[in-house]
């Protein structure tokens, strides 16, 4: 990957960038990537938004991480794969498509969908391809409140699986990854969060990513805050109580499996605690990481789109070890259809705001 120096925005102050164009226009993902680049930690984490706690030193590096700040979507996929992607290609570059399910009967019976970010980053750990992997646990006092991690053993990769549908601002970790002296980390996270880690290493921001090796991106059609769809839908107006909630997912319905049975909500009743910063969003399905994993509809399985050199080596190497069963995807395949037109349809996003 070459360094894209176009990806430098200079020195500018938190408040002439970040605070005016992306924290009071609503364009904040809270991803935390401003936080964990400040060398002055003069930032801080306030109702799931970044707020000055000390004087700004004007050094302009929260400017260069952030993903909703002087982005280019273009100038990175050059930066990634070393040339852009042609007009059959709606939902980025790639190399192979594959639907495959965890071979590990404890992933299964955890995961979301097929289990293959839990079982690529158990194989990369038990390979020793990486000592330890960012990952999203759910906290012990709030149920399904997201709690970044950086994952070093099997346990704690396998109490990551399975999807939290509120924002978890996976890059304050990376002042924790920034310390790791010795070893690679894997990174799973939104494609924002991908775009700001690309965005960094572009930008030639090495301390706190050196060590990250491989990004795994899942697929995203938007992330909710958790006062809004935990605390005020489910448990004020729905009166779920959130301890009996076992696993959440969203297939053209809110499905909830719970104690007592699933439970469906619709849709359209949750969009209004969508995280506003989601609406601008292009990017549906991780066009920058290595491996991109969603659901895509399907039953017990994930879809993966292995998009680079790591990314394949990752997933051949979990294949060829027992880690994954995996079969090919054909064209006219049903959720092919649907990533294509989720990935368009979020696209129209960018052009509309
Ligand atoms: C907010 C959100 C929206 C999504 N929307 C779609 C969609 O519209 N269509 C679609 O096809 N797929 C979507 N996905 C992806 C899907 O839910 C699964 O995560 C994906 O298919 C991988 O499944 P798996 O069984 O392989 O993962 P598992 O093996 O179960 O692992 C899940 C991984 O997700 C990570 N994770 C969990 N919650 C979060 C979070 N809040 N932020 C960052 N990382 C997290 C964990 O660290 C874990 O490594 C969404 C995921 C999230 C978190
Ligand atoms: S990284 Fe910190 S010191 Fe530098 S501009 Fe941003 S807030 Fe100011
Ligand atoms: S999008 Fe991320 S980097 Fe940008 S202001 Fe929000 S938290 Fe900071
Ligand atoms: S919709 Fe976009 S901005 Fe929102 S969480 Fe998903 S990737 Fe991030």
């Amino acid at each position: 990957m070459a360094h894209a120096s176009c990806m430098s925005t200079g020195k500018i102050g938190f408040e002439a960038s970040l605070a005016t164009n992306v924290l009071k226009t609503g364009k904040c993902v809270s991803c935390g990537a401003c936080i964990a680049i400040c060398p002055y930690a003069c930032l801080q984490l306030t109702q799931g938004k970044p707020r000055l706690v000390k004087e700004c030193q004007l050094c302009g590096l929260c400017a260069q991480a952030c993903p909703r700040y002087g982005f280019s979507q273009t100038q990175l996929e050059n930066f990634v794969f070393g040339r852009n992607r042609k007009l059959d290609e709606p939902f980025g570059i790639y190399r192979q498509l594959a639907t495959a399910q965890a071979t590990d009967a404890r992933i299964l019976q955890r995961c979301q969908d097929g289990g293959v970010a839990t079982a690529l980053l158990t194989y990369a750990l038990k390979a020793g391809h990486i000592c330890g992997a960012v990952a999203v646990a759910s906290s012990r006092e709030k149920p399904f409140h997201p709690k970044p991690i950086l994952a070093s053993t099997f346990e704690e990769v396998l109490e990551c699986a399975g999807s939290k549908y509120t924002c978890s601002p996976n890059l304050l970790l990376l002042s924790e990854v920034g310390k790791q002296k010795n070893g690679r980390i894997a990174f799973v996270g939104m494609p924002c969060q991908i775009q700001a880690i690309r965005k960094m290493q572009a930008s030639g921001l090495r301390k706190q990513i050196d060590c990250i090796d491989v990004l795994v991106g899942l697929m995203c059609s938007g992330c909710f805050t958790y006062e809004g769809l935990m605390d005020e839908y489910l448990h004020g107006e729905k009166k779920v109580d959130l301890n009996e909630i076992q696993k959440m997912n969203i297939k053209g319905k809110l499905l909830l499996t719970t104690s007592r049975g699933l439970i469906e909500f619709p849709l359209a009743e949750i969009k209004r605690y969508q995280q506003k910063g989601c609406s601008a969003c292009g990017d549906f399905s991780g066009e920058l990481a290595d491996i991109s994993i969603g659901g895509l509809g399907l039953n017990g399985w994930s879809f993966a789109i292995i998009r680079t050199q790591k990314g394949e080596a990752l997933f051949s190497g979990a294949e060829q070890a027992g880690f994954l069963r995996a079969k090919t995807v054909s064209a006219g395949d049903k959720a092919l259809d649907l990533l294509g037109k989720l990935s368009e349809k979020k696209r129209k996003n960018v052009a509309a705001a």
